[in-house]
């Protein structure tokens, strides 16, 4: 008698973490487990991985392709709008071993899924037994305490990840706490981030944020300030809506907005700008950013303030680049995923409205 043959989203939904993780495409490509070539040549030297089961995950964030109420199968559901194909863990431990030298980190995503606290150690570990490549743990907040941050740790992990996503309580509620239907809560997530930043050390922790949510400029700057004065790295995200989800026909931030908010964050974490230099309209939106031209000009110039943020590998150099995560080959970049070129810089100084920006 013949198998039965399943189709094959049906059985990815038997290919479960923690012996199978779903890949991000660019990372599959890095690693030779998928063809194909960067938009421009650009490169990708984190491995970003993610926990894969059935249901997808059990919150339900009102902007992610991985929500519960989010209608569809979850196979078919994509996380920041690309698939991520599944592959066994172990294939993948090795693909890292043998390419030690060209994977700068590897990242390690939980869910919300009663399983994916144990999964992540047993992945993270499976990851360190075959290479010393730097491991992030991006967590679910919701499912950690003190504890078990310490047994990721001890699993191999030296930076922590955590998608706060929104910028203030309020937003936070709407998008993934109660105000969604959701599990999360925003003074768990501040715990959490906070007992993470006491066991991995000034800047070995990070929090995920969102622009696009519905937030404030002055949120997002006061969350700037808020992380840097607690030496936790604030990683901006360009929110894209993904069909199918509750926030599928809320348009991006505008270009200009974008552009304006990565300077200023990029003006506050590294060149100290002073709170009283950024103004704010009635609505909570960037008037002004009182920084020098020359200043603002240099920015555009040495061009990492317009970059991807994200995790180091081993040297301190910027691994995690995600390209394309936010916007597709061949659209106006979001967050660059190298350095800006000079035919680029024309480009970003128009975007940015650096005449009307302040100086
Ligand atoms: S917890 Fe993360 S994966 Fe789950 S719905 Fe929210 S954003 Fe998506
Ligand atoms: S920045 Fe990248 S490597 Fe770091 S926690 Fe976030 S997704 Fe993972």
């Amino acid at each position: 008698m013949r198998a039965k043959v399943l189709p094959a989203e049906i059985a990815e939904d038997f290919k479960t973490s923690p012996e199978h993780v779903r890949v991000s495409i660019a990372a599959a490509m890095t690693l030779g487990l998928k063809p194909g070539n960067f938009f421009r040549n650009a490169t990708c030297d984190c491995v970003n991985l993610l926990e894969n089961y059935p249901a997808g995950c059990y919150a339900n964030c009102t902007y992610c392709g991985l929500a519960r109420e989010r209608p569809g199968l979850a196979q078919d559901n994509t996380f920041i709008r690309v698939g991520w194909p599944v592959f066994p863990t172990d294939l993948v431990a090795e693909a890292v071993g043998s390419q030690e030298d060209r994977v700068g980190r590897v990242c390690v995503a939980m869910v919300q899924d009663k399983r994916a606290y144990p999964d992540l150690l047993d992945i993270t570990r499976r990851i360190r037994r075959k290479s010393d490549v730097p491991i992030s743990a991006l967590v679910t907040a919701t499912l950690l305490d003190e504890e078990k941050l310490l047994r990721i740790r001890d699993a191999g992990a030296d930076i922590v990840g955590i998608g706060l996503d929104a910028a203030s309580e309020e937003v936070f509620f709407r998008t993934r706490g109660r105000g969604a239907r959701g599990p999360h809560s925003w003074s768990q997530h501040w715990e959490i981030a906070r007992a993470a930043r006491r066991i991995f050390g000034p800047m070995r922790v990070n929090c995920h944020v969102m622009v696009g949510l519905g937030e404030t400029d002055r949120n997002l700057v006061d969350l700037f300030y808020r992380l840097k004065s607690e030496e936790i790295s604030a990683y901006l995200f360009s929110f894209n809506p993904e069909p199918g989800t509750a926030m599928a026909d809320v348009p991006r931030a505008p270009i200009t907005r974008w552009r304006r908010v990565q300077l200023t964050k990029y003006l506050i974490e590294q060149r100290d700008l002073p709170r009283e230099a950024v103004e704010f309209d009635e609505a909570g939106m960037l008037k002004h950013v009182r920084a020098p031209r020359a200043l603002i000009d240099a920015c555009v110039e040495e061009g990492v303030a317009f970059m991807t943020n994200g995790c180091p590998d081993r040297n301190g150099k910027m691994a995690c680049n995600r390209p394309f995560g936010s916007y597709r080959p061949g659209e106006e970049f979001r967050d660059y995923p190298f350095v800006p070129t000079e035919e680029d810089q024309p480009i970003i100084r128009q975007q940015l409205g650096v005449k009307d920006l302040g100086g």
